[in-house]
């Protein structure tokens, strides 16, 4: 089927135009898509920033969709609501056949190796589908953004005894919040927006927030929120080099640290200062097919609300005049693209 379909062509110009639409191989799902949620990796290839990232490229994998036809056997109908997994991995490598679907060696992302759902209708492998029972297309189109919050929340092992410290308060931040969130001894907030830190404590109900700069040690204020101590698990969602580096000399001895925000190039550690500690480091990528699952059931059940997240909608149609105004807006939490519905 021919479809009109928005490309980013070059750092900084999407162009509308008229592409054609395979019917679905066996094992897919033609879908239509419903909402789109902008993230970071979106903003980075629009302003060139990606590396590795090839123009022309069609963006869009934070997607809420209808099955629209399946080719297949499957559960799903159509007319149902799904989310995305846009993690396209062989099911054949070791890592996929250990369960890590999230980080296999040839693993695609829609939207950003491949091409992306800013279009009407798109295929998808039937088993990268998940079905909601009653989540709405709003809540949808924010699951795959929960989901590394929630994979990284997993990945930590966190524990009722932990003292927790996030730095970043974006969206991915929040969303490892919202996983933390009852599960920890005390729930510590760093970011350097005081309007973000705000929302941690007014909306998120985070226990404390504190004020992190670039040229200021956080070490005290830190101290003095969790009574003294440092954090036993710290997780760096701000992807800057400098505060990631920070966290080996704020993470108390046997601390964790999860970083899932990443930059590019090298994290260098003192070793002496890394074995005092017995410090444990990890990344997080991604998340699991599974934790799709669980985020879909968190968001039903009301234990998130994400509700005040969007701050930001743009039409479809408007993607190429007014993309680039709302993401240098300051006060953009998180946009969503609305299809017609
Ligand atoms: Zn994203």
């Amino acid at each position: 089927m021919e479809q009109e379909q928005i490309t980013l062509v070059e750092p900084g110009q999407f162009v509308i135009s008229r592409g054609s639409l395979p019917d679905p191989a066996p094992g897919e799902a033609r879908v239509r898509i419903r909402r789109i949620g902008v993230c970071g990796t979106d903003i980075h290839a629009y302003h060139g920033r990606q590396p590795f990232f090839e123009y022309p490229r069609i963006l869009g994998h934070e997607l809420a969709a209808e099955v629209v036809a399946i080719n297949g056997n499957s559960d799903l109908r159509p007319g149902e609501a799904v989310a995305v997994e846009p993690y396209l991995n062989d099911p054949d490598s070791p890592a996929s056949r250990r369960g890590m679907t999230n980080c296999c060696e040839s693993l695609r992302v829609l939207g950003v190796h491949c091409d992306g759902g800013m279009r009407p209708e798109i295929n998808i492998p039937l088993n990268k589908l998940h079905r909601a029972a009653s989540a709405s297309m709003d809540q949808l189109a924010l699951v795959e953004m929960l989901c590394i919050g929630q994979h990284a929340v997993n990945r930590s092992l966190v524990s009722s005894a932990d003292n927790v410290l996030v730095l970043g308060a974006g969206p991915i931040g929040l969303s490892v919040i919202s996983f933390l969130k009852g599960c920890t001894n005390r729930l510590l907030v760093g970011d350097l927006s005081e309007t973000r830190l705000g929302f941690c404590r007014e909306v998120m109900g985070v226990d404390a927030t504190v004020m992190v700069r670039p040229d200021a040690n956080p070490e005290e204020p830190i101290r003095t929120a969790l009574g003294g101590a440092l954090p036993d698990v710290i997780f760096d969602a701000t992807g800057n080099r400098g505060s990631m580096h920070s966290t080996f000399d704020l993470a108390a001895h046997g601390g964790r640290i999860v970083f899932v925000g990443l930059f590019q190039g090298e994290v260098v550690f003192h070793d002496p200062n890394f074995h005092r500690r017995e410090l444990t480091v990890m990344s997080s990528r991604n998340a699991t097919s599974e934790e799709f699952g669980q985020v879909i059931t968190a968001m039903e059940s009301d234990a998130v609300d994400t509700s005040p997240w969007i701050t930001h909608r743009l039409n479809f149609a408007d993607v190429p005049g007014q993309f680039g105004e709302v993401i240098s807006d300051p006060n953009l939490r998180k946009a969503v693209i609305r299809m017609d519905d």
